[in-house]
């Protein structure tokens, strides 16, 4: 007879990992219990020893489908002789129970029951357990259990109380547990918020007026979508202008992997993705047979597709047979809406029909994005299903910390010892209600994982909403505040989820971020690890005329290179004037502004109704890169100053010539990819240092990234990109909070 301790680190709570337990133990007839204490999963279990070394190996070897153990430990201690395994409730006095689970799609399991006639949940789109269902979308404190999700308010039917308290059973402490009987209900509403219909019926209703070409709010998991036929032209056309979203991409929710497969091209790792537990949209070729109508991805070669993910979702699918268009329920840029009240009043004159049923979402979570790259996962947008994971940080934090992230695109991350939680993503925090959820989740984070922070991390930008917020806290609770070079955080996050922790080449190219010199940085190498940083080359500065003014019109940026290159002959009488006078002209060496200012001379768009928009048809126009590009020139070396004015000029040549646009792109893509190659070169002969980051958000430019990460593993670099966060402004909390990690207290 012996006993042991045993202490499990990782996604070990509310993933059924308890019951798993209690499971293996009996099973093997090994006695002792099993607890949750401060996120952490305690075993003490009794037996004789080719028992316990089973128990081991079948806990570390086979958990549970949705659990990750991090690190499992054990040691002996005095055996009590305990005479039964038991599920001890969670030590309140130690933190309590720390939920670190996403929402997750439904299981294989709950499926069967979903379309089982002779199942009690038969139909029923609220059907989940263990293994699936929603989670961090209802949670409203902590420790986590049915009073603190927003469940609270249905009082559980004995049938399901009886599941729920079974440790045998899959439901067994399934917080959103509930059955037709004691859940939640679905209602139809028309476009006025009249109730039309409940339960099956308004699943038929949808379908219904779906197949008629109207336009549906449905309550999702983390906000409500808005949807209509994929196939029908004049349903999509009327969606985008109902939604004044001109041309920002739709996705679209296909019912299998096979429906997909008929409108999209995929590889084996592409449908793995699809088919995940978080059920992201995946950016897919579409195919040249779809039938899916040009207006969901105008002009897009790409299209983002996902796969049911909740039981409504699935009971759609299934009745309806076709695929439909899933978007955010918003008008153009706001945050998503959620609250039913909310939700009808925003989305009218948007939806004919609305979708909604009385279990509340407390936290607003949007579809995930993300894309398969090389072989490898390139997340665009971080969040449902995928937040609040742990990320692992290489270093440990000593004080618990808070980074609040960026403006766009916005996420915050808190730190505790190796782990740090990345938020889902809030948005553009100059919207009121992504700035007000901000503040709020913010604090249940810190409720959740019983973090408070001792030092908050913001951006060097006074002026970000986070910046302020950053600062306020500091200020009136006495905390330490960092203030984090936006680039410094983009390359400390690509290495923090590399696990590197020596010098790199930082290769930081985005749209804009606050530089130490007080000018708009975007086109950068910087040199350093996560204590510190050198600028050891940038683009040339140059104007922006009108300031953001220039992000919404490229010919702005145009207008600027040119005059610069000194062939500004016939640019605009006002630009000249505002850079004369410098009036209004921040200056930039921003990578994403000299995209726009090419995809403009190329006469690809002169404005845009989304940042980035510009370069993303760039990528898009060259499809490709052709061996000849632009000529490249630097000056100085310290920092590097690379010459943009050749390239401008030979960009104004080949267009004057008529060139192609196409092949003007590819010549671009090609200059930016071998100007990477250069510089790094240059850096490593006077750094020794040969490991290469490629971080920021022109890096969601696939073409770039990967040509660039090519050449440059072509030259004997060792290329590191992101794969846990995004390469954009989703990632510079993470970022800011590996470079707290490194910060002396
Ligand atoms: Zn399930
Ligand atoms: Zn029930
Ligand atoms: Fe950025």
């Amino acid at each position: 007879m012996e006993r042991r301790a045993i202490a499990i680190q990782g996604i070990v709570q509310g993933v059924g990992f308890r019951p798993f337990v209690f499971r293996l133990a009996t099973a093997l007839k090994l006695h002792g219990f099993v607890k949750n204490q401060t996120g952490d999963v305690m075993i003490e279990v009794e037996g004789d020893s080719p028992s316990l070394d089973r128990f081991l190996n079948e806990l570390q070897n086979h958990p549970p489908p949705l659990a990750k153990i991090e690190t499992l430990t054990w040691r002996p201690c005095a055996t009590r002789g305990d005479v039964t395994f038991e599920i001890h409730d969670s030590d309140r006095q130690t933190g309590g129970e720390i939920f670190i689970s996403p929402d997750i799609a439904t299981c294989d399991d709950c499926l069967r029951e979903l379309f089982d006639p002779s199942d009690r949940r038969f139909g029923y789109p609220f059907i989940n357990c263990t293994n699936c269902g929603p989670r961090l979308t209802i949670v409203t404190g902590a420790p986590y259990d049915r009073s603190r999700t927003t469940m609270r308010t249905f009082a559980m039917c004995e049938m399901c109380r009886a599941e729920y308290e079974n440790p045998t059973d899959r439901r067994f402490h399934a917080q959103p547990t509930c059955c037709p009987a004691c859940g939640p209900t679905m209602r139809a509403l028309d476009a006025d918020g009249r109730d039309i219909c409940i339960g099956d019926e308004a699943v038929e209703y949808l379908v219904e007026n779906l197949r008629d070409g109207k336009i549906a709010a449905i309550k999702g998991l983390g906000g409500y979508h808005l949807a209509c036929d994929a196939a029908n032209d004049f349903a999509v056309a009327e969606l985008r202008r109902r939604k004044h979203r001109d041309e920002k991409p739709f996705a679209v929710m296909a019912g299998d992997l096979a429906a997909a497969s008929v409108f999209c091209n995929m590889d084996a790792r592409e449908s793995e993705l699809l088919l995940s537990p978080a059920r992201p949209i995946v950016l897919l070729a579409a195919s040249r047979l779809s039938t899916i109508t040009p207006a969901v991805a105008p002009g897009n070669p790409l299209l983002g597709v996902m796969l049911p993910y909740t039981p409504l979702h699935h009971l759609l699918m299934r009745k309806i047979g076709r695929p439909i268009v899933m978007t955010s329920g918003n008008r153009s840029d706001e945050p998503i809406a959620h609250h039913d009240a909310d939700a009808v009043e925003r989305l009218a004159g948007i939806a004919d029909v609305f979708i909604v049923h009385n279990r509340e979402i407390h936290v607003r979570c949007d579809d995930s994005v993300t894309r398969i790259a090389d072989a490898a996962e390139l997340p665009m947008r971080r969040s449902r299903g995928y937040a609040p994971s742990p990320i692992r940080l290489s270093r440990r934090l000593t004080l618990p910390t808070l980074a609040v992230g960026g403006q766009l695109k916005s996420t915050f991350a808190l730190g505790r010892g190796h782990q740090a939680f990345v938020s889902h993503h809030l948005g553009d925090l100059d919207h009121f209600e992504a700035y007000r959820a901000f503040e709020r989740d913010v604090k249940l984070y810190e409720e959740l994982f019983d973090v408070r922070p001792r030092r908050v991390a913001c951006d060097l930008h006074p002026d970000y909403a986070s910046t302020r917020y950053a600062s306020s806290r500091a200020a009136s609770e006495n905390l330490k505040l960092i203030a984090v070079q936006h680039h410094h955080a983009h390359m400390a996050g690509c290495m923090a989820e590399n696990g590197l922790d020596r010098p790199v080449i930082g290769v930081c190219f985005d749209g804009t971020g606050y530089g130490t010199d007080g000018a708009v940085w975007g086109g950068e190498f910087l040199i350093g690890d996560f204590r510190s940083f050198r600028r050891a080359a940038h683009l040339r500065y140059v104007p922006m005329p009108g300031g953001d003014m220039a992000i919404r019109e490229p010919w702005r940026m145009a207008d600027a290179h040119r005059i610069d290159s000194g062939i500004g002959e016939n640019a605009n009488v006002t630009i000249r004037r505002m850079i004369d006078r410098k009036f209004n002209c921040p200056i930039t060496s921003s990578m994403g502004r000299l995209f726009d200012a090419v995809a403009a001379m190329t006469g690809l768009r002169e404005r845009v109704s989304y940042e980035g928009q510009a370069a993303i048809e760039l990528e898009w126009l060259a499809g490709g890169v052709t061996m000849d590009g632009y000529p490249i020139e630097s000056s100085g070396d310290d920092p590097i100053v690379i010459d943009t004015r050749p390239i401008i000029r030979a960009v104004a040549e080949d267009v004057l010539k008529k060139t192609p646009a196409a092949v003007v792109a590819q010549r671009f893509h090609r200059t930016i990819i071998e100007l990477i190659v250069q510089i790094c070169r240059r850096l490593r002969d006077a750094s020794r240092i040969q490991c290469v980051t490629l971080s920021g958000g022109t890096f969601n430019n696939l073409l770039l990234s990967s040509h660039s990460a090519a050449r440059l593993r072509e030259e004997g670099f060792s290329v590191f990109r992101h794969r846990l966060v995004p390469p954009g402004d989703g990632g510079i909390s993470l970022g800011q909070l590996a470079i707290a990690a490194a910060t002396e207290e």
